[in-house]
């Protein structure tokens, strides 16, 4: 049966289910993920869990391995599509025609960071329902008021914050683990990759985060036996590599020990990675001999910039010197790093980015780093705490629903012409499978023929090694190319 447990969750943290009816078991709701870095979503898994456990018939479909076939559509009373990240939004609302075509009778629910801070832009393009946040409760009470005829207003929006009964998420109806993402070992071996999430939220405010506007400074822990039973399922299904999505793996570091320190007991082979900012790299740095220990391979950090004045607008919370320093603890705790950036702000500079290369290359980090990352440029989306700042909005143009956010354009035209190229040389180099050691050689030709400047040979020695990755590289708010939109 759908849904059915692989083996019974050995702890009982989950309250009753509620009874079943014969109509719950004839509402049919369809859940769509546009895009979750080549990763199986738990935020589909999630609320399948919560659906079918009150007797609905739930079907996923992963557009980012599926088509949007007729048949999965058809009879759907809801339609509940993830946004989760800028990308899955502008696939989603490129899909939006298609599905309401395949399914005109349902009521359409967006949810995920990305549905509240768009809500204008989705109740236009006939989304009814908007909900954020811990939203799996909201989910069911609108699929059981659909189903019961009585659906709400189109135009709602409700972001819940409250705290949840996680329950074990069921993977049961996504495509299997080993069509997503894998790992690649610098020797060349992959590995089947799980996806796990221990927390929701972040308790910080990074003025240019997606998480904020949301939960405002909050986060929310899934407990330890949940996401422990998660992993088992994900083992048993062939994951031999656990990516935690949590937006900081360090919020709550008690949590984190407890998490890795399980996962490693009962499964001593398997490795993992997780995302901790700089901060919490250096706050926590006793912990990071145990996560090595418990088979952390690499840890994904938001650095940003290595420019001081940037990263006080961001309000990061670091400084470049911050992130030097928490290279070296993880390196000296043996574990890899995998930075990433956002290099094009209005307050770049062209030496500044020049200075950005010039450091990778210094702490021995150019292999860490997939040439995509080089080329991202700020996104302001509706919502954003940069729009807080003064002075701000007078280097805007008006929101763009084409590109879901504020457009922007840099005082110094050099700098967005750079960042122009090196967007297309990263998206050609990745195409070509080029090494990262090659495309940085060329980023590092553009970036100094900007300058006007000849550009100097990288040093003949070690600028990094390769280190573990996974084969979706780590970014966020991208063009959707043409492969994401071939399912519909
Ligand atoms: S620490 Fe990371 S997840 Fe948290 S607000 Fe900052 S950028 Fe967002």
């Amino acid at each position: 049966m759908p849904g059915e447990p692989m083996s019974a969750p050995p702890f009982q943290t989950e309250p009753p289910a509620p009874s079943v009816t014969k109509s719950d078991a004839a509402f049919r709701v369809v859940l769509i993920n546009p895009y979750e870095l080549g990763r199986q979503p738990f935020a589909l898994a999630q609320p399948t869990a919560w659906l079918r456990r009150a007797g609905m018939e739930v079907v996923c479909l992963d557009l980012s391995l599926q088509t949007l076939e007729p048949q999965a559509l058809a009879g759907a009373g809801l339609i509940g599509l993830y946004l989760g990240m800028h990308t899955a939004t502008r696939i989603a609302v490129e899909a939006l025609p298609r599905i309401r075509e395949l399914a005109p009778q349902a009521h359409f629910c967006a949810y995920g960071l990305y549905a509240p801070m768009n809500a204008a832009l989705l109740h236009g393009r006939g989304i009814a329902t908007i909900l954020g946040g811990e939203c799996e409760p909201d989910l069911l009470a609108l699929a059981q008021s659909v189903r019961d005829g009585a659906p709400p207003e189109p135009g709602g929006v409700h972001v819940g914050l409250d705290k949840i009964a996680f329950l074990t998420p069921d993977r049961s109806a996504l495509p299997p683990l080993e069509r997503y993402t894998h790992l690649t070992l610098p020797d060349g071996g992959t590995r089947v990759v799980g996806f796990a999430e221990g927390s929701r939220g972040c308790k910080h405010l990074c003025r240019h985060c997606p998480v904020v506007p949301v939960y405002g400074g909050r986060f929310r822990i899934v407990p330890p036996e949940v996401v422990q039973e998660d992993i088992r399922r994900q083992v048993a299904a062939g994951a031999a590599h656990i990516s935690f999505g949590d937006p900081d793996f360090f919020n709550g570091p008690t949590h984190a020990r407890r998490l890795v320190e399980a996962l490693h007991r009962e499964f001593p082979a398997l490795t993992y990675d997780a995302t901790i900012k700089v901060e919490h790299l250096i706050r926590h740095a006793e912990l990071l001999p145990l996560l090595r220990k418990t088979g952390c391979l690499f840890i994904t950090s938001a650095v940003e910039s290595v420019d001081d004045r940037v990263l006080e607008s961001l309000e990061k919370n670091h400084t470049a010197a911050d992130f030097a320093q928490a290279a070296g603890l993880l390196r000296e705790a043996g574990i890899a790093l995998a930075p990433t950036f956002v290099p094009f702000t209005p307050w770049t500079r062209l030496e500044g980015y020049t200075a950005l290369l010039r450091r990778l290359v210094e702490l021995e980090l150019v292999e860490s780093v997939p040439p995509v990352q080089l080329s991202i440029r700020l996104l302001i989306p509706e919502g954003s705490r940069l729009l807080e700042l003064s002075g701000f909005a007078q280097h805007l143009e008006p929101f763009d629903p084409t590109i879901l956010g504020y457009p922007w354009r840099h005082e110094d035209p050099r700098v967005d012409a750079l960042q122009e190229h090196v967007q297309a040389w990263a998206a050609q180099a990745e195409e070509r499978g080029l090494p990262r050691r090659e495309a940085f050689g060329r980023i590092w030709e553009l970036a100094h023929e900007a300058q006007g400047e000849r550009p100097p040979p990288l040093p003949a020695g070690p600028i990094g090694a390769a280190i573990p990755r996974l084969s979706e590289a780590w970014y966020c708010c991208a063009e959707p190319t043409r492969r994401q939109l071939h399912s519909f």
